[in-house]
């Protein structure tokens, strides 16, 4: 499944790690928190480069839906309802900050931003509280939103919504190359198809090692989405949500508007400016990472929504992403370990991480030439406020117990069956061994169920034809390679049968 901007982009390869270099940061991603940080390293005079596993973009932000809002669906209800007014006030704070510095910035570079209102709508009568609920923690910390009951451009009922003008969209690779080419400007190299494995402590400085050889660093930043390294136990902290958007060519109007709905069906909705006609985008149906039956009917319940409420849509593409909402839903920022100066985090943007991004590269970039944005300390990597997440912490880890429990249970009852057909993937038992088997491209192929990270038993994701870990997100090919997620090691390959 390839992005509309994926599709659009015209990015330049760039080359895999040269061994042996030593550097003061080794920023690790090349999404929005990586590059971002990576050109505020440099321009604060730092010498900076970039590893990046797969390509620019290749994770979450090349396939976001990129929104550049300070209304978040319902991102600041939920916030306040865990936090003092301080704080959630910060969170604002930081989200206006990311949010000027990238209109600036994309001003500065020519890099095309339509301005446009958002909205956050309830699709039921029993939603409307919970947008009134996000009206009022949105007026509180000063946003100049306003109550509507009308939405004309949708073509479906509606019961309520907030709205906030002037907030904006954009093409996300086109920020990302936007970046890119500053910081090869700037003499910092970007290593794309080079995945760091691991991190460790060498002649005073850090050794990061990939899979194709090693760099040093003073300094790393991990901008890997889910930070890569398990010290600091981010993974049990953060959960992994995967969501589908597409894309549609229509014949009728496209809504202007940003729309997020606050409750089911989940839908958000932009347009996409063509170089003919526009694009309608249509996303949503979110689920823990690894534990839908079927993403592919997930994506096909989209196009059966979009075609009934907009008639004669035509899909050009879709695709899905995966993003990491925190226990107490602010990001963390900050180092990897309370006091390890050496090694630094951002995460946890919740899908809002275009403007959050900007924001903890900001706080990331201040904190390493010795200044404090007034700000960040809500979004601190270990802030104590945390512990309002317990609940949400035993609850999510419940699930993943279960996820683990269940996995290994199937996998235990179930015996090597026939191939699977085209597209398809199971898991079963050879001997005492958990197998995924999967056909793609009329090729079947056998590896190892047991995910390298936690030893979860992956599930077979038929929309992206990819195994996914139910535990904490990561993500393999159907090789068993490496997609995404808090892993570093592939699923192991097996003889066919
Ligand atoms: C479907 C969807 C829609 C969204 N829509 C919006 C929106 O409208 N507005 C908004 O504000 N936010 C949105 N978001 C959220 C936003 O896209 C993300 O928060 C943001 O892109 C995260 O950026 P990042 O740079 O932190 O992570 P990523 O873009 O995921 O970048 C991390 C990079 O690290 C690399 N990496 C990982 N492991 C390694 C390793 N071991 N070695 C080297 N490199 C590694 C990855 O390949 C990747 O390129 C959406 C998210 C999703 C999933």
């Amino acid at each position: 499944m390839t992005s509309l901007w994926f599709d659009r982009s015209r990015s330049t390869p760039q080359p895999t790690l040269d061994e042996g270099l030593s550097f003061d940061y080794v920023v690790v991603g090349a999404g929005l928190t990586g590059l971002v940080t990576a050109l505020l390293l440099a321009r604060g005079g730092a010498e900076v480069a970039v590893v990046e596993a797969r390509r620019i973009g290749a994770a979450a932000t090349g396939n976001t839906t990129a929104k550049l809002s300070l209304l978040q669906g319902t991102r600041l209800s939920e916030i306040s309802s865990k936090h003092s007014e301080a704080t959630t006030q910060h969170y604002v704070d930081a989200n206006e900050e990311g949010q000027q510095w990238l209109l600036r910035y994309c001003e500065a570079h020519d890099i095309p931003v339509q301005r446009e209102t958002a909205y956050t709508y309830a699709n039921t009568a029993a939603g409307t509280d919970s947008v009134r609920a996000e009206l009022r923690a949105c007026a509180s910390a000063g946003l100049d939103v306003e109550w509507t009951e009308e939405l004309p451009e949708l073509p479906f009922p509606t019961y309520g919504a907030v709205r906030l003008d002037n907030q904006a969209q954009f093409d996300p690779m086109s920020v990302l190359e936007g970046l890119a080419a500053d910081l090869l400007e700037r003499g910092v190299p970007i290593f794309e198809n080079t995945r760091v494995q691991s991190v460790s402590r060498r002649n005073g400085g850090q050794s990061i090692e990939t899979d194709h050889g090693s760099v040093q660093a003073k300094r790393v930043v991990l901008a890997t989405g889910t930070p890569i390294l398990d010290r600091g136990g981010y993974f049990a902290r953060l959960e992994p949500e995967r969501s589908y958007a597409l894309a549609f060519t229509v014949p009728g109007p496209i809504p202007r508007g940003m729309y997020l709905s606050a409750d089911k069906p989940s839908r958000s909705l932009r347009y996409a400016p063509g170089t003919g006609e526009d694009l309608l985008l249509v996303g949503g149906n979110g689920h823990p990472v690894g534990r839908s039956d079927s993403p592919a009917t997930l994506v096909e319940d989209i196009v059966e929504w979009t075609q009934t409420h907009f008639p004669g849509a035509q899909l050009t593409h879709s695709w899905s992403a995966q993003d990491y909402t925190a226990i107490d839903e602010l990001p963390y920022v900050g180092t990897l370990l309370p006091g390890l100066d050496s090694i630094l985090v951002a995460t946890g943007y919740a899908k809002w991480g275009m403007t959050n991004a900007v924001a903890a590269a900001l706080a990331l970039a201040s904190r390493e030439f010795g200044g404090q944005l007034a700000w960040a300390d809500a979004m601190r990597s270990w802030r104590p406020s945390q512990l309002v997440g317990l609940p949400k912490a035993a609850q999510a880890n419940a699930g993943v117990g279960l996820n683990m429990a269940t996995g290994w249970l199937r996998a235990a009852l179930s015996t090597e069956s026939s191939p699977p057909k085209e597209g398809a993937g199971n898991v079963d038992r050879s001997g005492i061994r958990p197998v995924a088997t999967c056909t793609v491209d009329g090729v079947t192929k056998r590896v190892s169920a047991v995910c390298p990270h936690l030893y979860g038993i992956v599930k077979w994701n038929d929309a992206e034809r990819s195994w996914d870990c139910p535990l904490h997100g990561s993500r393999f090919d159907s090789d068993g390679k490496v997609l995404e997620g808090p892993v570093t090691s592939n699923l192991q390959a097996l003889p066919p049968r």
